[in-house]
This record gives C-alpha cells, sequence and structure tokens, in this order.
C-alpha cells in the first residue's frame, strides 16, 4: 500500500528501532520516515549536530560520544521529550538511538502514558557483531549532506566523494577500531536489555539485519502494513 500524503489514511505510528551500532538502524529510520511520512529523530545526529555547533549540549556530549559512552540519561530524555512535543510528531515518529537504557525507556513511557499514548512497535534489528564491526568500520558519511556510505556494501560512485553532492566523504570520529569496541560493549551491557522491557510489553518484533537494505526493509514493512490496517 503506497501513502503519498503523510499520515494520510493510516494510523499514527510511533516506532522505536534497537539495534547495535552498525546494524543499519539509520537507513532503516530513514527509509521508514520516508514511507510512513512521520519524522526520523535519531539522537545520534542531534547530538553531532549540537557538537558541530559548539552548543553547550554539544560540549557536554562531546566527551561522551567520543569514547563510545553514553551521555546521562536526564540530558537524554529531557532532549527527546521537548522533541516530541513538537507539532510533526503528532502524527507519530520514529526514534533511532533511543531509549538506549532502561531508565530512558521509563522515562519515554512516562511521557507518552502522561499525554495518553504509547508506543506501537520495537524493532530489534538483530546482526552478529562481527558484521557490525566490518560495517561501522567501512562506513563513510559526506561532511556536507550528511549522506552515507559504505566501502563495501554500497561504495561512493568516485572514491571519497559524495554521490549525490560531491562533498567530502569522512570517517565517523566513533567509527575508529579502539571506540567500536566500546559501543558493542555498551550496547550490550546498556541497550539490550531493553528487548526484555519491550518484550514483556508485547512491543518486540526482532528483524534479520544481516541482509541487504531492501531485504530488511521489506521485513520491516511487512509488520508495519499489518499493524497499520
Ligand atoms: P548513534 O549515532 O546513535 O550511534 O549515537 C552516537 C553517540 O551519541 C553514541 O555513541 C552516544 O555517545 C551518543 N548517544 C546517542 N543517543 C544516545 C542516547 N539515547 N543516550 C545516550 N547517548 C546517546
Amino acid at each position: 500500500m503506497e501513502y503519498d500524503e503523510p499520515g494520510e489514511g493510516m494510523e499514527v505510528m510511533r516506532i522505536v528501532l534497537l539495534g547495535p551500532p552498525g546494524s543499519g538502524k539509520g537507513t532503516q529510520a530513514k527509509l521508514i520516515a520516508k514511507e510512513w511520512g512521520i519524522p526520523h529523530i535519531s539522537t545520534g545526529e542531534m547530538l553531532r549536530e549540537a557538537a558541530a555547533k559548539e552548543t553547550d549540549l554539544g560540549r557536554q556530549a562531546k566527551g561522551y560520544m567520543e569514547a563510545g559512552g553514553l551521555v546521562p540519561d536526564g540530558v537524554m530524555v529531557s532532549i527527546v521529550e521537548d522533541r516530541l512535543r513538537e507539532d510533526d510528531c503528532q502524527k507519530g515518529f520514529i526514534l533511532d538511538g533511543f531509549p538506549r537504557t532502561v531508565d530512558q525507556a521509563h522515562g519515554l513511557d512516562d511521557f507518552l502514558e502522561g499525554n495518553d499514548t504509547g508506543l506501537d512497535v520495537v524493532f530489534s534489528i538483530e546482526v552478529e557483531a562481527e558484521r557490525v564491526v566490518e560495517r561501522l568500520s567501512n562506513r563513510r558519511l559526506c561532511r556536507d549532506c550528511g549522506g552515507d556510505f559504505n566501502l563495501l556494501t554500497n561504495p561512493p560512485r568516485l572514491t571519497g566523494r559524495c554521490d549525490r553532492c560531491g562533498g567530502e566523504l569522512s570517517q565517523r570520529e566513533d567509527d575508529r577500531a579502539e571506540t567500536i569496541a566500546n559501543r558493542l560493549k555498551v550496547y550490550e551491557e546498556q541497550t539490550a536489555p531493553l528487548k526484555a522491557h519491550y518484550a514483556s510489553a508485547k512491543l518486540l518484533q526482532r528483524i534479520g539485519g544481516s541482509g541487504g537494505i531492501k531485504e530488511v526493509f521489506g521485513e520491516i514493512a511487512l509488520h508495519l502494513n499489518c499493524a497499520g490496517g
């Protein structure tokens, strides 16, 4: 089913995407946002933008991000609450990279409950650790438009240049080998337990994330089409 007008003819969709770094969350979140006409909320992107603009939040977050650690829960919950209060989120949203701890999940549950709403589905993209390391170390982003590439699975046509805007491609600071190991450890220890939290709320859908971009999206779309009626 195709939806030309965002939100038209379908229910509001409030979605969380879980998955280790390098599982393709960002890519899938962008596709879902486009297809279902809902805002894509990436806390990682919000923090990187704040760091680039050297705002107070950016300065506060930078050290945690560079080390592959997590920005404190209180800070994250309040940023996301502010974002979810904006008009465009009233028709639904897809959260990518949040919640990342059980406390953040409780913060989100409380906020949504306070607004008489709740999540519709939580997708967990499942990919084994070796593949994630390979994907992250080959990931390149355009400095100008943020376009993402992977030297193995989605290489740019011209080496080091963005296909869309010709901008220079670079590696994210935290995609370097030393930091990747810490990010995966943090995911296993602090974020993976969220699967049990959402499974007990009967919201969890596990998605095999080892296939290609279209294949993974097909699986997600199947669930959303069923949920959307
Ligand atoms: P991402 O782009 O989702 O991989 O996030 C990049 C980095 O931003 C993470 O490694 C964390 O340092 C920080 N970050 C993003 N989202 C969160 C969150 N929900 N809680 C704490 N830290 C976060």
